[in-house]
């Protein structure tokens, strides 16, 4: 039996609690799949503040380096508010993602059928979409040089090297090839140097992926279409500013935040937590939403451990669970049929394996 070694970082607020459903799925997906899983507990964000006086300790470091995967929830409260940047739990979270070089963002947008009207796009527009937005995190104008402020002039330099395009295009044909093989990059070549080169070397690589349709839209159209007919995308990929855009307006589509998960990838390592915080309105009442993270875990069987067969059967759980009217406070409004806690809900797909 296979064993892999998993850092869970629980962190602050309802982490604890959605990552505590993650691994009930995954030890009994575990079992269902022949595989199992080793889990070591590092501190991260406000937790490890009141710990060590750090939001993020070395030992967490070391123990994500030497694992197969990272497993994170969520930091950040405003017990820890007041603290100056440097020791801010969001501080920990942006350093290990430094540490680790996820240079990768990976950001699934899927419309549940049962929840639909949870969207803000009509139902017809929503229906059935299934889409994977990977946006380049580490290079762009958010870091390129020079930048300034001065007397009369702001300026900033969106520039984009042969290796960071390389890379971020390999991890995007890669999931395409793991999806319905269709990959749309996304750009703005008809104005930006950037964009000219950054197409030019992702229409290079396609010659490698034969079996991946490639087609390019300018980042305005691209804006549009995600609106007006998002069924049409598999595999979008970007570079970082126009990913943040692109990647915020389409968490939006399948309607609740409870329900997203995340991946950062590296060359060598890799994190998944869902997109939200660790929202402390909730926190240790138990009635938080586990899916993101649950589903974040299926993010992890699938990129970082090749576990496909073991990801595809939390996502069907997942599906199951949902179109059997299971609903936690969040998304009870939208065809409830069992209002469940946390525990319930991760209970509920665990037996839906
Ligand atoms: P948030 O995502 O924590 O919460 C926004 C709203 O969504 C809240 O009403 C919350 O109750 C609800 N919500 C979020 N996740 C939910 C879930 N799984 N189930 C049910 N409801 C859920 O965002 P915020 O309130 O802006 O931030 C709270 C704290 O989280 C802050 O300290 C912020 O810095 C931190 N934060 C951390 C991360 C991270 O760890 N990656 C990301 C964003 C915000």
């Amino acid at each position: 039996m296979k064993t892999y070694n998993i850092a869970l970082i629980k962190g602050d607020g309802i982490g604890p609690e959605i990552i505590d459903e993650a691994v009930k799925v995954l030890n009994r997906v575990g079992e269902l799949e022949n595989i199992s899983f080793k889990y070591e507990e590092y501190l991260m964000g406000g937790a490890a503040i009141d710990a060590t006086g750090e939001p993020l300790p070395q030992a967490t470091i070391d123990g994500c380096k030497a694992s197969d995967a990272v497993l994170f929830g969520a930091i950040g409260g405003p017990k820890w508010d007041a603290l100056p940047r440097d020791k801010k739990p969001e501080t920990g979270l942006l350093k290990i993602r430094k540490e680790l070089g996820t240079f990768a963002n990976l950001r699934p947008a899927t419309a549940y059928n049962e929840l639909v009207d949870a969207s803000p796009l009509k139902k017809e527009l929503i229906e059935g979409v299934d889409l994977l937005v990977v946006r380049e995190l580490t290079g762009g104008i958010y870091f390129g040089e020079p930048r300034a402020i001065e007397a009369d002039r702001g300026y900033n330099t969106e520039i984009y090297y042969k290796y960071e395009v390389e890379r971020i295009a390999k991890v995007a044909f890669e999931a395409a090839r793991k999806r319905r093989k269709k990959l749309t990059s996304v750009d703005k070549a008809n104005v930006l140097e950037s964009s000219i080169f950054w197409r030019g070397i992702i229409n290079e690589m396609a010659k490698d992926y034969p079996d991946v349709e490639l087609e390019h839209l300018y980042v305005d159209n691209a804006a549009m279409q995600l609106v007006v007919n998002p069924r049409q995308f598999d595999v979008i990929v970007t570079g970082n500013i126009f990913g943040d855009i692109l990647s915020d307006e389409a968490s939006v589509l399948g309607g609740s935040i409870g329900l997203l998960p995340s991946a950062s990838l590296g060359e060598k390592w890799a994190i998944y937590e869902p997109i939200h915080g660790s929202a402390p309105d909730i926190a240790g009442k138990g009635i938080a939403n586990p899916i993101a993270t649950i589903l974040s875990a299926a993010m992890m069987l699938k990129y970082s451990l090749n576990e496909e067969a073991a990801a595809a059967r939390i996502e069907a759980a997942v599906n199951k669970t949902l179109a059997d009217g299971y609903r936690t406070g969040d998304i009870a409004k939208f065809g409830a049929k069992v209002k469940c806690n946390c525990a319930e809900m991760g209970e509920r797909i665990a037996q839906s394996l």
